[in-house]
């Protein structure tokens, strides 16, 4: 779930499964994103490609319902969306609107949590879950306000499930990526920036791509992780554990 195009997290990750020779099924957003969706599942081998708004309840039944007349069970689930006005991810946090933060958390944390009663259902054998989140939860980021209150309660959200889901062998975990030029990144202000600085600044002197993240969604979602749940893992060059500015960093 999340699939945009071909720069989306969700592409990186899918491709990741895919060579590992996992069967894909996709959710999209609205009539325009279909025509982009068809042919990238069609790309991995699939052709179940299914609307989905998570704002509305009843189109998260309608997957569900429509999963079910091909699938008889579920090994995982990835939810890789976000959602907030993007008048609001610049300037400051303390202008935020109640409508745009109830639509925010809505989107991006509820719809987790949502996805996840339907899923629970059909994962009749365990499975796993991963959603995304981004260092802004943990720590200010520039610009990225009501997004990262949103990150906090999602990873947060993780912990919750992996606990409540555990018990049926379900495991719920998040990627905490580095900054990605993605569709949902350009809404947030100064994004060029924030990708130079982390460059610069993580250990690994780089900035993360969709297939570093598709790597570790693998890990996560397959055996290969069948001991971790409730975890956010940082897939971010080691950014979040530097203190400061490099000493070898270019100015900016
Ligand atoms: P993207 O624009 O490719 O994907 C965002 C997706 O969310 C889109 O497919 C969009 O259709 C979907 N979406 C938004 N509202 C929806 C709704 N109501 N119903 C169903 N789908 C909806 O961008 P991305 O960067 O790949 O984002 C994927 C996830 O990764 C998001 O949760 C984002 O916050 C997170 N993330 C991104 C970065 C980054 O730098 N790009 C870093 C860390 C975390």
């Amino acid at each position: 779930m999340g699939l945009a195009n071909d720069k989306s997290i969700a592409w990186g990750i899918a491709r990741a499964l895919a060579d590992a020779g996992a069967q894909l099924a996709f959710s999209y957003q609205g009539d325009a994103l279909k025509k982009r969706v068809d042919p990238l599942a069609a790309q991995l081998g699939s052709d179940i490609v299914l609307p989905c708004d998570v704002a509305d309840s009843a189109s998260i039944d309608s997957l569900f319902e429509s999963l079910k007349t091909r699938w008889d069970s579920l090994d995982f689930v990835v939810h890789a969306i976000g959602f907030s006005d993007k008048s609001e991810l610049r300037g400051r946090y303390v202008d935020t609107s109640r409508d745009n933060f109830m639509m925010t958390m809505d989107i991006s944390v509820y719809s987790f949590t949502a996805v996840m009663q339907r899923a629970e259902k059909m994962m009749t054998n365990g499975g796993a879950a991963l959603t995304m989140t981004y260092y802004g939860a943990e720590r200010i980021m520039p610009h990225y306000n009501v997004m990262g209150v949103a990150k906090a309660a999602l990873e947060s959200s993780v912990r919750y499930l992996a606990e409540d889901l555990g018990k049926d062998g379900i495991r719920v975990n998040a990627i905490s990526a580095g900054p990605i030029k993605t569709l949902a990144a350009s809404g947030i202000g100064d994004f060029r920036y924030i990708m130079k600085w982390n460059e610069y600044n993580s250990p690994l002197r780089r900035n993360v791509t969709i297939d570093d993240v598709g790597k570790s969604a693998l890990y996560l979602l397959s055996d290969l992780g069948s001991g971790v749940t409730g975890e956010t893992h940082h897939v971010d060059a080691g950014y979040h554990v530097v203190g400061m500015k490099a000493v070898d960093a270019p100015d900016m």
